[in-house]
């Protein structure tokens, strides 16, 4: 057991996870894995969360500080954000394409969907700042439809929405709540927000990493900026401390494999009672989980790393997906980017061979920023949801879908199910009800693992190639970070 790589344990320790929530329930015995296993996966996030914020601003300081050349930064800076900004319109790109071939929405049986479509019509009509349907047809008038006009109106607007999401209406409460917080946010809002009031509130825990990354970029600049004898004491505490956080993380993986069986035993213990109820949810989003699991899959073993295998000779595709591998289950399990960033900075310094002036700058901004995963699953999500409701979305529809995917993947926060919130400015933008959330709800806990392994992927990749155009880049023989 001592010789597997780490990888290979904690795959054991996840398909373990899985088995035990399955047998558990069938046992019945979810409460005792709630009260008893759950927690451990709670006390393994919480613990890679606490390091990941003095990470974040130690790593930027100490690699911002040792560029001497100001502008060179700058030009750094604008390579990161304009990759970022290429590798999730790609995403979003792919996702719209792949979602208006299969048209996952049309698999639901036609009488629901005009159901669907009246009561979008009836939302509208009492809505009447959101923009009209484009077809500019009208379900509700029509003769053939009265039938289902009058059963749907009797049913309310909403109800048959909530049905899918019943066993979670909490859930669907406070998601209607952040929906209309989030419509109310005026288009500025993101760099009012990136600007701490406070530095150390940026660090409580409801750290705001972009606020943490401001301070950092601001404090590691000025640092650069004054003579050696007043701060070298500085510096030397940051790069000290520095690695003390590395050796931290060290420790955390030795241990993850154990963690990651608690975490995934818990997560799926408490999405349902019984193996039936999770294959129920299941069927009845099947055909949008299939097309947006295929959009997931195709970037982290078709997309990533060839693009990456294509510019780097030797991070073969075999050897990418390999070097990037325990970032990629950690994020499977945990679900959170932010809660990854240790490890997959590491994967990216040892085992791709970035110099840590790079990743140490990259990095933290991409598990902040760059969400190739949600915004391709925002795009999927939406159009699929349209479709459910008949509603044909035009191109200029389709390409304001493409802009606010990537806006609200850049404002999507690095933890878990923060995708489906921002979702709600996507729907909004094109005149959707945001109440639409709801339908998906059930199943985004699962699809929010695979979507958070694509954006972990997509930051590695982008900073491995910007690793290797700033000649940064020196791939190392074997793969220290997977022992
Ligand atoms: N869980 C995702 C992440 O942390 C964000 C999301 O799409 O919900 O990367």
């Amino acid at each position: 057991m001592k010789k597997l790589p780490l990888h290979i344990k904690i795959i054991i320790g996840l398909v373990l996870g899985i088995v035990w929530a399955f047998i558990s329930s069938y046992l019945g015995w979810n409460q005792f894995t709630i009260d008893w296993i759950d927690p451990f996966g709670t006390i393994f996030i919480r613990v890679l969360k606490a390091i990941a914020v003095p990470l974040v601003l130690l790593s930027i300081i100490s690699g911002v500080s040792s560029l001497t050349d100001i502008n060179k930064l700058g030009k750094l800076g604008l390579k990161t954000l304009v990759f970022y900004l290429m590798s999730t319109v790609l995403a979003v790109g792919i996702g719209l394409t792949l979602v208006n071939l299969v048209q996952p929405g049309k698999f639901v049986n036609e009488d629901q969907r005009v159901k669907n479509r009246i009561k979008y019509e009836l939302w509208v009509s009492e809505n009447p700042d959101v923009p009209q349907p484009k077809d500019g047809r009208s379900f509700l008038q029509e003769q053939k439809y009265q039938d289902l006009v009058n059963s749907t109106m009797n049913e309310g607007a909403m109800d048959s929405l909530r049905t899918v999401a019943e066993a979670s209406n909490d859930k669907v409460d406070q998601l209607s709540q952040s929906a209309e917080e989030t419509t109310k946010q005026g288009p500025l809002k993101f760099f009012v927000d990136m600007v701490p009031e406070n530095v150390f509130g940026a660090f409580s825990s409801n750290a705001n990493m972009l606020q943490v990354i401001f301070f950092a970029l601001f404090f590691g600049i000025c640092l650069a900026m004054l003579p050696n004898d007043k701060v070298g004491g500085v510096i030397s505490f940051v790069n000290g401390a520095n690695e003390v956080i590395l050796k931290m993380v060290d420790i955390i993986m030795k241990a993850a494999p154990v963690f990651v069986f608690a975490l995934l035993a818990g997560v799926i213990a408490k999405m349902a009672d019984t193996p039936a109820q999770v294959w129920q949810i299941f069927k009845g989003l099947g055909s949008y989980s299939i097309t947006l699991l295929v959009g997931l899959l195709f970037m982290i073993f078709v997309l990533y790393p060839l693009i990456v295998s294509l510019f780097i000779k030797k991070l073969t595709y075999k050897e990418f997906l390999k070097r990037i591998s325990p970032a990629q289950f950690l994020a499977f399990s945990t679900s959170s980017s932010a809660a990854t960033l240790p490890v997959t900075m590491e994967c990216v310094e040892e085992n791709m061979g970035a110099s840590k002036k790079i990743s140490s700058f990259v990095l933290p901004i991409g598990a902040t920023v760059n969400m190739d995963g949600t915004s391709m699953y925002q795009a999927i999500a939406v159009v699929f949801l349209a479709q459910l409701h008949m509603v044909d979305l035009t191109l200029g529809q389709q390409l304001t879908i493409v802009l606010t995917a990537t806006l609200a993947s850049i404002g999507s926060a690095a933890v878990p199910s923060a995708g489906l919130v921002m979702m709600i400015i996507v729907l909004n933008s094109v005149g959707l009800n945001p109440a639409w959330v709801a339908i998906i709800f059930p199943v985004d806990r699962i699809l929010d693992m695979f979507r958070t392994v694509v954006n972990v992927t997509g930051d590695a990749t982008v900073s491995t190639l910007i690793a290797k155009s700033e000649g940064e880049l020196n791939v190392p023989d074997d793969v220290p970070a997977n022992k």
